[in-house]
């Protein structure tokens, strides 16, 4: 067994940032993680980071923009300290060394996001999570911290109501050992594969959110499921919002540039939600083209300026689509791109258990309410995976010796060989696709009772077939089916909590849209949803959202 007083699960950005925080305290940190730390999601941002650090820019327009963004479910103070830390913790990650793009004058360059008041997007190139990540993972060679890699945690131990640690899974050896630490961050990151179309990597799959929900974790506002405009119909690739910011238009299967119709001001350059919507009622109503899509046309850019502003987006398209954008349109639709909800935190990542944090994706504090601004995302791993290091280490020390026992880890290891064992029932993978197909049916950009309610229902069924979950592939070394089972496990279990969520919320706020509920309904809904799980489904409540200052207002752009 493995001991530390903080041990971390999840090394991307909010992972590392916690680790970094709970060293610095002086505290023994270990971070398991089932990824190399820089193939973790974060790598994958493009588009940038905000802070106010502009002359002109203040961060009170950046509390608002936030507020306003999440359509009011954000919690103002934490939005508040959020806004307060951008500056420094933007300005600490470039001493770390992250090579950030610069304006004329040498000062930090921002671009235009959307929903912003002012140019506050940090940004380094398209590559801005990357060089975060590397700049981090650099900095965290200089302070003491245990890196396991290629470990999956399986189960967070509590004796009592205390954190003892977790179990986890070794995918080189196939072995199950215990971690134990009194204290434990989960940082493990979105769970966006729970849809096919999705902008995440596929190892977003909410493992740390659904551990610590059985283990009895509140998640907060999980129906709030955001949907970026622009994903390649192929896989969900990410177009950025920047291919419309160079002036990217739209066209429908009849060749309209129909964002005109819904945006008259703005046409493309609308909010997330806005275009989204805007792209899937063409299709609905038919006028996309076969199969169900619409075009994103950059050829009237030109190619140089095409090949040197948005060089990745051409990569992508040759390499995963076999398009060349200087010369063809480019097939997309919106693909599921960032869940608002995870584990309920508060801004120092405490959650209702006591030892057990969260920051980063995996969980909710909640500063982006109903509604992320881009950009805001890398920014929350930064200020709240700091925070959740800072308590963890000041928790540590406070109690008892922690200890995971062996048989916390047999119980582990019982569940898997088990699985291992079947020689009947379902296997991950096509497991894993129907599920899919439930969420991307029933659950997408515009929700109605009748979806919501059919989903649950073969989510229900979904879960008794998940009963006979089967891991085909006996072997021990790199069996990724053992993973696969648990990752499948993890989603089915989510999926039905951001169902249950989004029937009950009988309103359409932010990036929740319900037909049958089409105004957003501030007399009874203005709370957050807390799920807390029971085996036949989530149980919820509600709770307050935080006021300060801004009065809801009908969110306008
Ligand atoms: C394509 C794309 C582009 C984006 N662009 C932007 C942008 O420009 N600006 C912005 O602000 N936001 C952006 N976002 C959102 C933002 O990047 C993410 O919200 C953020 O990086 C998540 O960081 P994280 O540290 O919480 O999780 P991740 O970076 O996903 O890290 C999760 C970590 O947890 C580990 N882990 C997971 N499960 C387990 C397990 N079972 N056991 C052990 N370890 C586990 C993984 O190995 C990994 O190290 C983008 C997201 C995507 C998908």
């Amino acid at each position: 067994m493995r001991k530390h007083d903080v041990l971390v699960i999840g090394a991307g950005l909010a992972g590392q940032r916690a680790a970094l925080a709970a060293a610095q305290a002086g505290r023994s940190v270990g971070i398991l993680t089932k990824l190399h730390p820089l193939r973790s999601h974060s790598g994958a941002a493009q588009g940038g980071i905000n802070a106010a650090v502009g002359a002109q820019d203040s961060v009170e327009t950046h509390i608002y923009d936030t507020v306003k963004g999440s359509d009011y479910l954000g919690d103002q103070d934490a939005i508040e300290f959020f806004c307060t830390e951008a500056p420094k913790i933007v300005v600490e990650m470039e001493h770390f060394g992250t090579i950030f793009s610069r304006a004329e004058d040498g000062s930090l360059a921002a671009r235009p996001f959307g929903g912003a008041g002012f140019p506050r997007t940090i940004y380094a190139a398209d590559r801005t999570g990357l060089a975060l990540l590397q700049a981090l993972y650099e900095h965290l060679g200089s302070v003491d911290v245990t890196v396991y890699e290629e470990w999956d945690l399986v189960d967070l131990v509590l004796r009592g109501s205390r954190v003892q640690g977790v179990v986890a899974y070794h995918r080189r050896t196939g072995e199950l050992d215990g971690f134990s630490a009194p204290a434990v961050v989960f940082a493990t990151g979105p769970f966006g594969r729970m849809y096919s179309r999705t902008t995440n990597s596929h190892s977003s799959t909410g493992d740390g959110v659904a551990v610590a929900y059985r283990a009895g974790a509140w998640l907060k506002d999980m129906e709030f499921v955001q949907f970026h405009p622009t994903a390649l119909i192929e896989d969900g690739i990410l177009i950025t919002e920047g291919a419309r910011g160079e002036g990217g238009i739209l066209k429908n299967g009849r060749g309209e540039r129909f964002m005109s119709k819904y945006a008259p001001h703005v046409h493309e350059l609308a909010s997330r939600d806005v275009v989204s919507r805007a792209i899937y009622t063409e299709v609905l109503e038919g006028r996309g083209f076969p199969g169900g899509y619409v075009h994103l046309e950059l050829m009237h850019l030109g190619k140089e300026k095409i090949e040197s502003r948005l060089q990745e987006i051409c990569d992508f398209c040759r390499n995963f689509a076999g398009i060349d954008p200087v010369t063809e349109p480019i097939p997309i639709m919106p693909g599921q791109h960032y869940m608002m909800g995870g584990i309920s935190t508060n801004l120092r990542g405490e959650t209702n258990i006591a030892g057990l944090y969260a920051a980063g994706e995996a969980a909710c504090v909640s500063i982006h309410g109903a509604n992320r601004l881009g950009g805001n995302s890398l920014l929350e791993t930064l200020v709240f995976g700091k925070q959740a290091g800072i308590a963890a280490a000041a928790f540590a020390p406070t109690v008892p010796g922690a200890e995971v026992l062996p048989e916390d880890v047999r119980a582990a290891k019982d569940r898997i060989e088990g699985m291992k064992r079947r020689t009947e029932g379902p296997t991950p993978l096509p497991l894993r696709a129907e599920l899919q197909k439930i969420m991307e049916e029933d659950v997408g950009i515009y929700r109605t009772a009748e979806e919501l309610t059919r989903a649950l229902g073969r989510l229900a069924e979904l879960k008794v077939k998940s009963r006979d979950l089967r891991i085909p592939d006996p072997s021990h070394v790199f069996n990724l089916n053992v993973t696969d089972a648990l990752e499948t496990l993890h989603l089915i279990d989510l999926a039905e909590v951001v169902v249950a969520g989004a029937l009950a919320r009988t309103e359409s706020r932010g990036a929740h849209a319900r037909r049958d509920y089409p105004k957003r309904d501030d007399a009874n809904w203005m709370k957050h949803t807390i799920a807390s799980y029971r085996p036949e489904g989530p149980q919820l409540s509600y709770a307050p959202v935080a006021y300060t200052r801004w009065e809801p207002k009908e969110r306008v752009y």
